[in-house]
C-alpha cells in the first residue's frame, strides 16, 4: 500500500494535518463540533454572504443514514433532500421580502459515494438512490475509481454520468480509451444573482482501475482548458470540489495556479474532503477550505462573498463563514426553527431507501453484542475491533493452519452495543474482497513478514495501530507450515515483501472466502446476546499437539470441518452472496444486474409516481413552510 500523503514543509504543517488515504487510510478522528442548538431561530445565518453551498462529502454509501445504536445520526439522503429544498425555499422569500438581500444556494458532493453499506453491493439501487439527489456539482471519490465494473456502470449510455449531465466534474481524470474525461472540466453554476466557476478535482490517485488517468494536478492546471475556463468565462467566485484534504499541498498548488491567472482578491472557495474530517482553514485573504465529515454524519454549509474590488475588507475569517451541522433531526430542525423538516419530494425517497434497504435484506437481524468495539482503539484494548477481530473472529471461522494479514484500514466502522444488523457487519468490512492464500508458509517466514510490513508506523492514520494486522496474532508457530492469507486489495504489497523473505512463495490462488464473509459467518455461530462473546484474551494456542505431525502436509480432517461449516453459513447468508458478487465477479456482474433491477424497477415505479405526485403537493404547500 502506498500511502499518498506528501511531507509539508514545515514541521507545524506536518502535525496538523492528519492524514491522506488510499483506498484504505481515512482518518477516522473527527473533530465533533456541535451546532449550538439554543442560537438558532431560523437559517438566516447560514447565508451570511452573497453565495451558500450545501455540502455532503465521503458519504459511501451511508445514504440511509445509521442504525438504532446511533440515534444521534438519525437522517438519511430523504432528509437531506428536505432540508436543502426548504433552505431554497427560505432563501427565495427572503430575497422576495428583502430585495437588497440576493442570495444563492448550491448543493454539491464532494466525491466517495460508494464502499461502506450494503447499499454499495447493489449499483443500481444506490445510483437510483443518488440520482433523486438535487446537486449541482459533483465530484469524482478515488473510491468510484477502484472498480471496473462500477466506472463502467455509470459511464454507460444513460448512466449516472448521462443523467447528470455537466454537473459531473472530473477536471483531472481521463478515460484511458478516449483520452477524454468522463465528467466535465468545470461548469458555471448559474444563480439568480451570481455565476460561479467550478472544478472537481482529485488528488494525485496511483491505485485507480487502468480504464481511467489521473492526470497529476501540478500538470493539468497548465493545460490550456483550465487557463481558458479561468479567461474565457464570466463570474462571480471560483469553487473547487477537491477530494483530498482541507490543508493538502496540491490545495496550495491549485490555489497559486488560480491566483497567478486572476488574481488575489477573486473569492477561491475549496471544498475538501477524502480525509473524513472536520477541518476549515483560511488559505489567503480570499480563499477557505471546508472538509465536512463522512458517513452522512455531517451536512456542511460554507457562504461567500461574490467578488468586489471595492471592498474594504480584506480578511477571509469575515468574509468565508462555515457551519458543520450534525446530521439529524433535531439539529436540522432547530435550523429552519420548524417541528418537522419534511417535504414531499424527501419524505418519498426516505420511502424508497427503506424499501430497497428492506429488499437486500439490509435490516436483517444478526444477532447483538454485548459492548462496542472501536476501530481506533489499541490491540490491547478491550474494546478494539481489532482485537476482536484477531481473537475471536478468526480464530472461530478460519480454524487450522490459517494466518490471515489485513491492512488496518480494512475494517471501516465501529460495531455498537446493541441489536446487529447486516448493514452494520458490512459496515464493518465493506470492501469484501475476495480473500487469497499462499500454501506451505513457514511461520518464521509470517513473522519475519508481520514485521518487515509494520517498519514504518504510519501515526497520521489510526496512530494506536500497526500498519497491518496478523491474525492470529499470538499463536504463529515457527516451524509450523500456514496457509498465509490476504485480501486481493493486499496482494501486491505483501507480495513483494513475501518474496524478498520466502523466494519459493508461489502465486497466491483464490479461496471461496471474501473478508465480509468472515464477519458473517461468525455472526451465524455467535448470535445471540445470551451466548457471552469470547473474551478478548490471546487467542489459545491450537497448534501445540500437531504441529510436529503436520509440516508440509495440509490437515484435512480440519480442512473438512472448514468446508463443513463454510456450506452451513453460506446456506444461511445465499441473498447476501447474490449481492456481494454484484461487485465481485464481474463476469456476473451483468447478470446479476438484471435480476436486481427487475426488483429495484418496480420500486423505483412505485416512487415515480410518488415523485411526480409529491410535486403537486409540495407546490400546494409551499406558502405556508416559511411562515
Ligand atoms: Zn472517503
Ligand atoms: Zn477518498
Amino acid at each position: 500500500m502506498n500511502f499518498h500523503y506528501q511531507s509539508f514543509i514545515s514541521l507545524f504543517f506536518t502535525l496538523v494535518v492528519v492524514s491522506v488515504c488510499g483506498r484504505r487510510k481515512t482518518n477516522t478522528t473527527s473533530t465533533t463540533i456541535v451546532t449550538n442548538l439554543t442560537t438558532i431561530h431560523n437559517p438566516n445565518y447560514l447565508f451570511a454572504q452573497d453565495i451558500t453551498i450545501l455540502v455532503v462529502t465521503d458519504v459511501h454509501s451511508w445514504v440511509g443514514g445509521h442504525g438504532p445504536n446511533e440515534p444521534h445520526l438519525n437522517i438519511n439522503y430523504g432528509h437531506v433532500v428536505s432540508f436543502y429544498e426548504r433552505l431554497l425555499q427560505h432563501a427565495q422569500q427572503q430575497q422576495q421580502q428583502q430585495q437588497q438581500q440576493q442570495k444563492d444556494l448550491f448543493f454539491v458532493m464532494n466525491g466517495d459515494w460508494i464502499d461502506g453499506t450494503g447499499l454499495s453491493f447493489d449499483l443500481t439501487a444506490l445510483t437510483q438512490i443518488l440520482q433523486q439527489m438535487p446537486w449541482d456539482a459533483i465530484n469524482v471519490g478515488n473510491h468510484e475509481l477502484y472498480h471496473a465494473p462500477l466506472l463502467e456502470f455509470i459511464t454507460q449510455p444513460g448512466g449516472m454520468i448521462d443523467w447528470f449531465g455537466n454537473k459531473y466534474l472530473s477536471s483531472n481524470i481521463v478515460l484511458t480509451k478516449t483520452q477524454q474525461t468522463f465528467g466535465q472540466r468545470y461548469v458555471i453554476l448559474q444563480g439568480n444573482h451570481s455565476a460561479v466557476l467550478t472544478f472537481g478535482f482529485l488528488y494525485n490517485m496511483k491505485d485507480h482501475v487502468d480504464t481511467v488517468l489521473v492526470q497529476e494536478i501540478e500538470a493539468v492546471v497548465q493545460e490550456a482548458w483550465f487557463l481558458d475556463a479561468l479567461h474565457n468565462n464570466t463570474y462571480d467566485a471560483i469553487l473547487v470540489l477537491a477530494h483530498m484534504h482541507v490543508q493538502d499541498p496540491l490545495v496550495q498548488v491549485l490555489l497559486q495556479n488560480i491566483r497567478e491567472q486572476v488574481g488575489t482578491t477573486m473569492p477561491v472557495q475549496f471544498i475538501t474532503g477524502h480525509t473524513h474530517i472536520r477541518d476549515y482553514a483560511i488559505l489567503d485573504e480570499w480563499s477557505a477550505s471546508f472538509e465536512a465529515g463522512r458517513y452522512l454524519d455531517t451536512i456542511g454549509v460554507v457562504s461567500f462573498p461574490k467578488a468586489n474590488q471595492n471592498t474594504t475588507t480584506k480578511n477571509a475569517t469575515q468574509l468565508f463563514t462555515h457551519h458543520f451541522l450534525d446530521a439529524n433531526h433535531e439539529t436540522l430542525s432547530a435550523v429552519l426553527d420548524v417541528d418537522s423538516i419534511d417535504t414531499p419530494k424527501g419524505v418519498a425517497l426516505s420511502q424508497f431507501i427503506a424499501t430497497t434497504r428492506e429488499e437486500l435484506g439490509l435490516n436483517q437481524g444478526m444477532g447483538c453484542i454485548n459492548q462496542s468495539y472501536y476501530t481506533t482503539s489499541a490491540l490491547g484494548d478491550s474494546a478494539s475491533l481489532w482485537g476482536f477481530f484477531i481473537n475471536a473472529v478468526v480464530p472461530s471461522v478460519l480454524p487450522g493452519k490459517h494466518a490471515l494479514m489485513l491492512d488496518k484500514g480494512d475494517l471501516r466502522y465501529d460495531l455498537l452495543k446493541g441489536n446487529v444488523r447486516l448493514d452494520d457487519i458490512i459496515a464493518v468490512s465493506p470492501f469484501n474482497d475476495t480473500l487469497y492464500y499462499w500454501k506451505d508458509i513457514p511461520g518464521s517466514v509470517i513473522l519475519q513478514l508481520n514485521e518487515s510490513m509494520n517498519v514504518q508506523h504510519d501515526t497520521s492514520f489510526l496512530p494506536l495501530l500497526p500498519s497491518y494486522i496478523l491474525a492470529p496474532s499470538e499463536t504463529i508457530v515457527p516451524s509450523t507450515l500456514y496457509e498465509l492469507m490476504t485480501s486481493e486489495f493486499e496482494i501486491p504489497s505483501i507480495r513483494e515483501a513475501l518474496v524478498a523473505i520466502f523466494p519459493n512463495a508461489l502465486e497466491a490462488k483464490p479461496t471461496d472466502l471474501t473478508a465480509t464473509q468472515l464477519w458473517l459467518n461468525y455472526f451465524r455461530e455467535h448470535s445471540s446476546c445470551g451466548i457471552p462473546h469470547p473474551e478478548l484474551t490471546p487467542h489459545k494456542d491450537e497448534h501445540t499437539e500437531s504441529n510436529q505431525t503436520q509440516a508440509g502436509e495440509p490437515d484435512s480432517s480440519q480442512e473438512d470441518q472448514m468446508r463443513l461449516l463454510f456450506v452451513g453459513v453460506a446456506m444461511g447468508t445465499i441473498l447476501v452472496l447474490g449481492a456481494i458478487h454484484i461487485r465481485q465477479r464481474s463476469h456476473q456482474f451483468t447478470k446479476l444486474r438484471v435480476t436486481r433491477e427487475a426488483v429495484i424497477l418496480d420500486a423505483r415505479h412505485e416512487f415515480s409516481e410518488e415523485d411526480s405526485s409529491s410535486k403537486h403537493r409540495m407546490e400546494e404547500e409551499s406558502e405556508g413552510l416559511f411562515v
